[in-house]
């Protein structure tokens, strides 16, 4: 970030100069969401703000607009086209109800003139944002390369694998113990061949995928015999996490085309990650609800919850946070899956609840 003092002074040193000049400032008010100036508009002066939050983005395509930076009290912003004689390079739009001293391009001009202090500051400030705006763009830079060079489905099996072979390393140190059962082991061995085929199943989805084929097929499956599957899957791994499902609205006894592999990932990855965020345990309830068109379903924990601000980022590719050993990948997997079933997956923020997950699956292919 510009350092705050190098920001205040060259907003303070506009000001000072504008009394001594006896140039009257000029506010202006704008309410959260409106738009200050447009791309393209007549770069007519700059703007200080002095409070509220302003957002400045620009088209990265004909139809993506990318949030650039934020300023906030103390800033300035729309000072390039002064310097450049040229339109306004990006939006600005208030982000939150805002008042800012608005300065003319000749009275900028005018007072630059007057203060050599002035020039400077500006300078000094634009040099920092110029440091402050590359490596901003090679970081950018890299996420993007990083993001190209890993394939959609490519990313979703690697994020995959961690889960199945939890499980096999935790069934074969039950296997191992000297104290273990005959039963025991008998279960061990048979979680241990589930998951193996699930790794196989996953690899031959790689495979499949490298080979250009993108198709999933979706078979009639009953759900409530398949929801049953996918607790006695879960089940054990949960129990060690001291998690609990509580199904709370039972799954339809209801034929619908499924992927089930696939869709078994959802499950997975929305018990994990809740089970992740309840390092002491806690419980995981399910409901679901059927009308004419779908299965509703809805995955509620006992953990914290969202982190204010992140409801808008979780399904986006590598978006992870409070998690030391997260990849981002999972829930983005989950949206993929859901939506090659031709549902929908959507966090809900509810208060006082922990993170609740809703999905559709329509009853029809
Ligand atoms: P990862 O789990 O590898 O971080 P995900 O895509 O599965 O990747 O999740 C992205 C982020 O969403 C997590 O890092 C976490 O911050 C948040 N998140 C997911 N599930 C929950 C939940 N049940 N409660 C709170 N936060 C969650």
């Amino acid at each position: 970030m510009i350092s705050a003092e190098c920001r205040a002074t060259f907003v303070s040193l506009l000001e000072s100069e504008l009394k001594q000049q006896q140039v009257e400032p000029v506010v202006r008010e704008y309410r959260a969401g409106e738009v200050i100036f447009e791309e393209g508009d007549p770069g007519d002066g700059l703007y200080a703000i002095l409070n509220g939050l302003v957002r400045i983005s620009a088209f990265v395509s004909q139809s993506n607009k990318h949030a650039l930076r934020e300023f906030a009290a103390g800033d300035f912003f729309g000072e390039m086209a002064i310097i450049n004689n040229a339109s306004r390079s990006a939006t600005a739009t208030a982000q939150q109800d805002s008042r800012l001293l608005f300065v003319s391009r000749d009275q900028v001009t005018d007072l630059m003139e007057q203060s050599p202090q002035l020039v400077f500051a500006l300078l000094h400030a634009f040099s920092l944002r110029m440091r402050e705006t590359n490596s901003h763009f090679v970081h950018e830079m890299l996420e993007a390369e990083r993001l190209s060079l890993m394939g959609r489905f490519a990313r979703s099996i690697v994020h995959d694998l961690k889960n199945p072979l939890s499980v096999i390393a935790l069934a074969a140190d039950a296997t191992a113990s000297e104290r273990a059962s005959p039963e025991l082991r008998a279960q061990a061995k048979k979680r241990i061949h589930q998951q193996v085929q699930r790794l196989t199943h996953m690899l031959n989805e790689l495979l499949r995928v490298s080979e250009g084929s993108t198709q999933h097929a979706l078979e009639p499956v009953n759900f409530a015999t398949y929801f049953a599957e996918v607790i006695d899957q879960t089940r054990d791994e949960l129990e060690n996490k001291k998690v609990v499902v509580e199904v709370q609205a039972a799954a339809p006894d209801i034929v619908l085309p499924l992927n089930t592999r696939r869709l078994d990932h959802v499950f997975f990855n929305l018990f994990n990650n809740a089970a992740d965020f309840m390092p002491d345990g806690g419980r995981i309830m399910v409901r679901f609800e059927q009308n004419p068109r779908e299965i509703y379903a809805e995955v509620e924990d006992t953990g914290p919850g969202f982190k204010p601000g992140i409801v808008d980022k979780l399904f986006t590719p590598f978006f992870t946070d409070g998690k030391p050993t997260g990849t981002g990948l999972g829930l983005s997997i989950c949206k993929n899956i859901v939506e090659d079933h031709g549902g929908r997956i959507w966090p809900k923020e509810v208060a006082g609840c922990g993170g609740v997950f809703c999905f559709t699956l329509p009853l029809k292919a």
